[in-house]
């Protein structure tokens, strides 16, 4: 069976490491993918705060040697689902199945003002570029805000804020500076309400300006303002915003997306195209856009491909994920929350402490060593 999986992000690596694990040569599966190597989401958080040098959290492609795996480096440029055919600018591929795990492109550019009078934290080079820019800030007013929905790891700007407090105050500089965060959401992790609390909380103790229901439309580079979509205005020395979010352009033009994303079975992953899967942020399931989610839904689709090569029955997909969330300090809480089809999201929430924190780096140790088969420490 023809395998191409087009994306080597959490939800890629993971469905080819399942097919590669339980099948080895008796699968035929390439993966496609035009960087070099994968990051974790979180890793650029510990960059963007000097927690971690850029080099230590590349993980490199080249690394994935596995039985049944074939890694091509090149960019997708069309997707026919109906024929389940790709076109890259390495060459083209034919699959018997097919998952579209490429994950949402980012755009900094759409909203006004954001390249020219502030900075985004959500692509690699946004991320690492943020890390000398906090290194040069003497103090004022930060913003940390989000420009639009959906975007990915809900938690990941009220960690920048927590994080973005400590290190002004390592630096001496928390006196003199404000911090404001910007959310769309009415709670920080809506179906958490024990993680809200804590994380409003947070917030207070800090001194963090909490401003939910409403995202940041545009920035005035001549006056250092941002416009809110409820119509306010914020001033800023420090814009730190988390940029639209678009399913890519190649999978816009094959037509899979509907009202912005591609949409599947949320208990089975597949599309309106026999035997085309689409998984991770790129889909619209109904779960958070999350590495978690994405990696939950790819061991499902690989469940579903290993079946039919065994011919044995698959699973469903639980909507389970379990997040990290950072509360500065080395302190971590867990939240683990369920997003099952046609009810309610709900979560449990376990308090920060520094054993979570261990936890979390064995979290990403496990992936390195299960997608590269090399140690991460
Ligand atoms: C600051 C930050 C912190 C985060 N923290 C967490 C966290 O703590 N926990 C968590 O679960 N999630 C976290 N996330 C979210 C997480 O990173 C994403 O949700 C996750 O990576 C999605 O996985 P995916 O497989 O759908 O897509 P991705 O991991 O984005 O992978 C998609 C891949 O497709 C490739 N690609 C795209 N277009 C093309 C093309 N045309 N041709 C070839 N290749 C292409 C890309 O290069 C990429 O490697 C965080 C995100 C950010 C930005």
């Amino acid at each position: 069976m023809r395998v191409v999986v087009l994306g080597a992000g959490f939800g890629g690596l993971e469905i080819t490491t399942r097919l590669s694990d339980e099948l080895g040569d008796d699968i035929d599966v390439t993966l496609v993918d035009q960087a070099d190597g994968f990051i974790f989401g979180f890793s650029k958080l510990d960059v963007m705060f000097g927690k971690r040098e850029p080099h230590a959290v590349h993980h490199p492609y080249v690394d994935i040697v596995k039985p049944g795996v074939r890694f091509v480096q090149s960019t997708v440029t069309s997707i026919d689902p109906q024929a389940k055919h790709v076109v890259t600018d390495a060459g083209e591929l034919e699959a018997d199945v097919l998952v579209v795990a490429l994950g949402a492109d980012l755009h900094p550019e759409a909203t006004p003002g954001l390249l020219e009078a502030g900075h985004e934290f959500y692509t690699v080079p946004g991320a690492f570029a943020c890390r000398d820019v906090l290194a040069a800030f003497e103090g004022g007013r930060v913003v940390v805000a989000v420009t639009s929905v959906p975007f990915k790891c809900p938690p990941a700007p009220s960690e920048t804020a927590l994080l973005a407090h400590d290190l002004l105050s390592a630096r001496g500089l928390r006196d003199r500076s404000e911090i404001a965060l910007v959310m769309p959401l009415p709670m920080p992790i809506p179906p958490s309400p024990a993680a809200s609390k804590a994380l409003l909380q947070a917030f207070e103790e800090r001194g963090i300006e909490w401003h939910p229901n409403t995202v940041v439309r545009e920035l005035d580079p001549a006056t250092k303002v941002a416009r809110l979509a409820d119509g306010g205005e914020m001033p800023f020395d420090l814009f730190l915003g988390v940029p639209v979010h678009r399913v890519p352009e190649v999978v816009q033009a094959s037509g899979m997306s509907v009202d912005g994303w591609v949409p599947v079975d949320p208990r089975t992953l597949e599309t309106s195209y026999p035997d085309v899967y689409a998984v991770g942020d790129v889909a619209s399931v109904g779960t958070p856009k999350a590495g978690v989610f994405a990696e939950g839904q790819g061991s499902v689709v690989a469940d579903a491909i290993i079946a039919r090569a065994r011919g044995s029955a698959a699973g469903q997909y639980d909507g389970r994920g379990i997040c990290y969330l950072e509360f500065g300090n080395d302190q971590v809480a867990k939240v683990d929350v369920m997003f099952e089809p046609g009810q309610a999201p709900h979560g449990d929430f376990l308090a920060p402490s520094e054993a979570f924190m261990a936890d979390k780096r064995e979290f990403g140790a496990d992936r390195i060593r299960r997608w590269f088969g090399r140690t991460w420490l």
